[in-house]
């Protein structure tokens, strides 16, 4: 009897070790040095672009009539220097009553010897519609592309240049989105740099973000290329610590116009300009306060020349590398490799096996393999049923409709709960619950006599399952939000003692602790606090979360529910 429970432990043991020495098992990256030369970008320049498309279109939020006036400036701004510019129109459902159009545009400056290989430099034109202006969260860094524009037009560069300003980003990065999907010469783009997000005030760090819309990341090399670049400009780089990357890859949604590329396999990176005032930027970010009086010139100088040295030094690369983005990085030039990552995100799951096998042994499954799975399978389909509700709603109309993402931060739909929507998805709840109930009775009746050791047995079994799935979509995510349950839950016995029950009561609770920690620190960075309940509502309903995840999350509540039934309720 000792056996099972020792074997647990020592494995439990050995596979946190591992995780918390895993920066040990990091090995080199190779090195990236940026152009060395003397930039040609011009702060001036770039601020006088920032300027007009802040001041003259102040209110060009996606499908207003200042939106498409700026698109015409940028247009005609980037012929006058001779660029070939392009545009394209096409629509998506942004809450209102009739689809909102969308428009993207773009310039080429071909390449001199390597033509066919594209580099694209964007940032998107568009702006949150509760901001006036948005001088830090567009305007800053369109000037700044604009700017970089003139400038590498104006010289030979061997591979095309591609500058694009998507639509849509406050809403999903709907623009870019597009644009990675439908570029005819897309299989050419060899690198996507996005330029978003000058701070207020005075630049303090080059932020990176690596993070792909729902699958990618940037590589290595990109982040190594930047760093050398923000280096040579006296500029810090402000990276995540390997934790949080962590994080950020288990998550996996983006929040600028990197992600469409990642998630189309073309290396991507965001590269904004933090500031050294973070009260203030906090203060104005999404809001009219968010004006040009707050940007300083030397800021944009900074940003433009760092951003340059990474663009020429791509340009001037004999080969742009296709480098693994499954890897952690633990320090500048190091990162623990796929292999060693998947390695360990495999194991974590090896005491939930042992378990099983152990438990198997001891109690035969019999028939509860059986009737402990149609039993789960209910408590799925009823929640499955109010998620069906719950996807149909928008398209009924009984709920404002979006192309993806919910509204961006500070927009007032983020905190008025559509309670005819909330309602109606409970109310099917309880619909289907009735419904599984008396389905259930007919389908399984021997649960009465069904052994409570063996069904623990099955539904840990079912964990396992959501697991290997979790693992195939996303190894990261698997071990952040599955540990906890794989870890704990392996400890649950079944026994008449009210102290037991209690144990097995915490010991399910404690299964979601990484995922409700995950979610109130979601609804902080989106500034929606509690309402961050009603976010991800709207999430599921507009496929922000995708509907694998979402399973995958109904399985592993289900199997709590169906656990604690057999564990923690008082049975006759
Ligand atoms: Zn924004």
């Amino acid at each position: 009897m000792v056996r099972g429970p020792v074997a647990l432990v020592t494995t439990t043991a050995a596979i946190l070790l591992v995780l918390w020495s895993l920066p040990r098992l990091s090995q080199p990256t190779a090195a990236w040095t940026a152009w060395p030369g003397e930039p040609q970008f011009s702060a001036r320049g770039a601020w006088a672009h920032a300027e007009t498309l802040a001041t003259r279109f102040p209110r060009r939020w996606s499908g207003s009539p200042d939106r498409q006036a700026a698109a015409d400036w940028i247009a005609t701004t980037l012929e006058s220097w001779g660029l070939d510019v392009h545009r394209s129109r096409f629509e998506v459902a942004l809450g209102e009553r009739h689809p909102t159009t969308l428009e993207n545009i773009w310039a080429i400056s071909p390449g001199t010897d390597r033509a066919d290989e594209i580099i694209v430099a964007l940032g998107n034109y568009d702006m949150a519609p509760t901001s006036v202006q948005a001088a830090s969260d567009t305007a800053g860094h369109v000037g700044t592309i604009l700017e970089l524009a003139r400038v590498l037009h104006g010289s030979p560069h061997r591979r095309t240049i591609l500058f694009l300003f998507p639509d849509g980003e406050e809403w999903g990065m709907l623009g870019a989105r597009h644009f990675a999907q439908t570029f005819p010469d897309r299989h050419h783009i060899v690198a996507a740099v996005s330029i978003e997000d000058l701070d207020a005030s005075a630049i303090a760090a080059l932020g990176i973000d690596g993070i792909g819309q729902f699958r990618g990341f940037a590589p290595m090399w990109l982040r190594t290329l930047a760093a050398d670049a923000a280096r040579r400009e006296d500029l810090p780089t402000a990276e995540v610590t390997p934790p949080f990357e962590w994080l950020q890859r288990s998550v996996l949604v983006s929040f600028t116009d990197q992600g469409p590329f990642l998630t189309a396999g073309i290396p991507a990176i965001d590269l904004g300009g933090r500031t050294a005032d973070r009260a203030t930027q906090n203060r104005i970010y999404h809001l009219p306060e968010d004006t040009m009086d707050k940007m300083r010139p030397q800021s944009m100088e900074i940003y433009g020349r760092t951003q340059e040295r990474i663009l020429r030094a791509i340009d001037a690369a004999p080969e742009v590398p296709i480098e693994d983005t499954a890897y952690l990085r633990i320090a500048p030039g190091c990162a623990v490799t796929r292999a060693t990552l998947l390695a360990v995100q495999i194991a974590v799951f090896a005491p939930l096996v042992l378990s099983i096998l152990d438990r198997q042994r001891r109690t035969p499954l019999g028939l509860s393999a059986r009737d402990e799975s149609i039993r789960l399978g209910a408590v799925l389909a009823v929640m499955g049923g109010g998620f069906a509700v719950l996807k149909i709603l928008p398209r009924l109309g009984l709920m404002a409709d979006f192309a993806l993402y919910p509204p961006p931060p500070r927009h007032p739909l983020l905190t008025e709960v559509n309670w005819t929507a909330v309602t109606l998805v409970l109310l099917a709840v309880c619909a289907f619950g009735w419904t599984a109930r008396r389905v259930t009775r007919r389908l399984a009746p021997g649960a009465v006599a069904m052994e409570p050791d063996a069904a623990v047995t099955v539904l840990l079994g079912w964990l396992l399952g959501v697991a290997a799935l979790a693992l195939i979509d996303n190894p990261f995510g698997a071990v952040t939000f599955l540990i906890f349950p794989a870890l704990l839950w392996v400890w649950i016995t079944p026994a008449r003692s009210s102290g037991r029950r209690a144990a097995n009561a915490v010991l399910i609770a404690a299964g979601f602790v990484a995922l409700i920690a995950l979610v109130v620190s979601y609804g902080q960075r989106l500034r929606v606090g509690l309402y961050i309940g009603w976010y991800l509502f709207m999430s599921v309903a507009y496929g922000q979360i995708s509907l694998l995840r979402v399973l995958m999350t109904l399985v592993l509540v289900a199997v709590a529910v169906r656990l604690a039934s057999h564990t923690v309720v008082r049975t006759a």
